[in-house]
C-alpha cells in the first residue's frame, strides 16, 4: 500500500508495513518476526535508518498546533480521550529525505489560513510555505479487521500517527456523567456515545489488535489509557490484564499505561511487573486555581498525592520512564507553568508540554474557550525544550507513550 503526495521538491512516496513486512515464512518463529518488525525503530518501514527528519521551524509548528490545517486527512479521529479531532500527517523541515518526517497531529479546521494545494504543498493564505514537506499518514490494514466475535479492530484501537496503537482500555470515567466534576477539555465519553467505540475492551481482543498492527501496519509501541474507576486502583487492574494480554501475543511491545494515582501506590509497582515501560499520570496544570476551573474532580486529589505517584513511579519504572501532561492555554501563568516543568524535570519525569484544544464535545468548547495563542505556545515549549536538552532528557527515551510519539507537542520542534 503506497501514498503519494506532492511535495515542493518532488514526489515524496511512504511505503506502509504490508509492502515492507514480506510473506511470513512457515520455518520462522512467528515471534521472531515480530521481534524483526519492532526493531525497525520509529522511522516506520519504508524508511532508510540513516534518514533524520530534520524539525520544523518551531514558531511555524506552534501555528499549525494552533491553527490546524484545512485539508482532508488519509487518518483521522475524533472525540475520545486526549487530544482529538485532528489528521495525523507527516511533517518535515528542509534537507529531509523523501518519505521521512515527524509524526505530527494538527487540529481538522475549516477555518485554517493552512491548507495544501494542487501539489500537497503546504500553503498560507494561499501561499506556498517554503520548505516543509506535508506527507499525509494513511489509514492502516488493521482498521480492515473484526474479532471473530465481529467487533471491528478500529473500535478496539487506533492508529497514531505513524507507529503507536493507542486504546482506551475503559471508555467510561466516575468524573464524567457530572459536568461539576467532568474536565473540561475532555471528550472521553463522545466517542462511545457516537456508536465508535465499546466501553470496555477485552484483553484478549487487544491482544489480538496488537498483533495484526505490529505485522500489518509497523506499530513500535502502544498507549492504554484508561477513564478513571471508582476502584482504589483508579482503573489500574483492568490495565494490568490488557498489558499482560498483549505482551503474551506480543513480546517485546512497547507499551505505556496512563493513569489517574491510585489510591493504594502499590499498583503503580504491578502495571510495572505487569510489563508496561512507562507510565503517565498526568495532571495538566499544577496551579490550584486552575485544576479548580478546569479539571474540579481531579482538582480533589492533591498535588501532594500526584508528587508521591511520579516518585513511585520514577522509582519503579526509571528515570524518564515517567510522564505528564502540562496543558499551555488554561490561564495558567506561563512563568509558573515553566517552573512546574522544571519541578518534574528535575524528578525525573517528562513533562509533555501540549496546546490546549477546544474540542467539539466538551464544555469548554460549548462555552467557547479559545486555543492559547501560537505565541505562548511557542514561549512556553521553547523554554521546558530547553531545560528538557539541558537535562539530557528525550522524548524518545520514554520508549512509549506520548512523550514519545511526540505528535500532539511541539516539544519534537526544538529538541524536546
Ligand atoms: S502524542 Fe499521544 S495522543 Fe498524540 S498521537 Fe501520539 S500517542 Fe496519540
Amino acid at each position: 500500500m503506497s501514498a503519494y503526495v506532492e511535495g515542493g521538491s518532488g514526489l515524496l512516496k511512504t511505503r506502509r508495513a504490508t509492502g515492507a513486512a514480506g510473506a511470513p515464512s512457515a520455518a520462522r518463529d512467528p515471534r521472531d518476526e515480530v521481534s524483526a518488525l519492532l526493531d525497525l525503530g520509529t522511522a516506520g518501514p519504508g524508511a532508510d535508518a540513516t534518514d533524520e527528519p530534520t524539525p520544523i521551524d518551531l514558531a511555524l509548528r506552534a501555528e499549525l498546533a494552533v491553527h490546524g490545517l484545512r485539508a482532508t486527512p488519509g487518518l483521522s479521529r475524533r472525540g475520545g480521550a486526549g487530544p482529538s479531532n485532528d489528521g495525523h500527517w507527516k511533517l518535515a523541515g528542509p534537507a529531509t529525505a523523501k518519505g521521512c518526517g515527524s509524526q505530527t497531529t494538527l487540529p481538522m479546521s475549516p477555518d485554517s489560513p493552512f491548507s495544501l494545494d494542487a501539489d500537497g504543498q503546504l500553503t498560507r493564505d494561499g501561499v506556498v510555505v517554503e520548505d516543509v514537506a506535508v506527507e499525509a499518514i494513511e489509514r492502516p490494514a488493521f482498521y480492515d479487521l473484526s474479532t471473530a466475535g465481529g467487533t471491528r479492530y478500529e473500535d478496539l484501537a487506533r492508529l497514531h500517527g505513524t507507529n503507536v496503537l493507542a486504546t482506551t482500555v475503559v471508555q467510561t470515567c466516575i468524573r464524567y456523567r457530572d459536568e461539576a466534576t467532568r474536565c473540561r477539555f475532555c471528550t472521553i465519553e463522545e466517542s462511545l456515545r457516537a456508536g465508535d467505540t465499546l466501553q470496555v475492551k477485552r484483553p484478549e481482543d487487544l491482544a489480538e489488535v496488537a498483533a495484526a498492527a505490529v505485522r500489518l501496519d509497523g506499530v513500535t509501541q502502544m498507549v492504554m489509557t484508561t477513564g478513571t474507576s471508582n476502584g482504589r486502583d483508579r482503573g489500574a487492574k483492568h490495565l494490568v490484564r490488557c498489558v499482560e494480554a498483549v505482551l503474551a501475543a506480543v513480546p517485546g511491545l512497547s507499551i505505556q499505561v496512563q493513569i489517574e494515582p491510585p489510591l493504594d501506590l502499590e499498583w503503580i509497582d504491578r502495571l510495572h511487573e505487569a510489563g508496561a515501560a512507562a507510565v503517565g499520570i498526568h495532571v495538566e496544570s499544577t496551579d490550584e486555581e486552575v485544576r479548580a476551573r478546569w479539571t474540579p474532580g481531579k482538582a480533589e486529589v492533591p498535588i501532594e498525592r500526584y508528587e508521591e505517584a511520579w516518585r513511585r513511579a520514577v522509582a519503579v519504572f526509571g528515570h524518564n520512564r515517567v510522564s505528564t501532561y502540562l496543558l499551555v492555554g488554561l490561564g495558567e501563568e506561563p512563568d509558573h507553568l515553566v517552573a512546574a516543568a522544571e519541578r518534574l524535570i528535575d524528578m525525573g519525569v517528562y513533562p509533555f508540554v501540549v496546546p490546549y484544544r477546544p474540542m467539539d464535545g466538551s464544555l469548554a468548547f460549548a462555552d467557547g474557550v479559545p486555543a492559547p495563542s501560537p505565541a505562548e505556545l511557542r514561549a512556553v515549549t521553547g523554554r521546558v525544550a530547553r531545560k528538557l536538552r539541558h537535562a539530557g532528557m528525550r522524548g524518545a527515551d520514554q520508549v512509549a507513550g506520548c512523550a514519545a510519539c511526540g505528535a500532539c507537542s511541539t516539544l519534537g520542534a526544538d529538541g524536546g
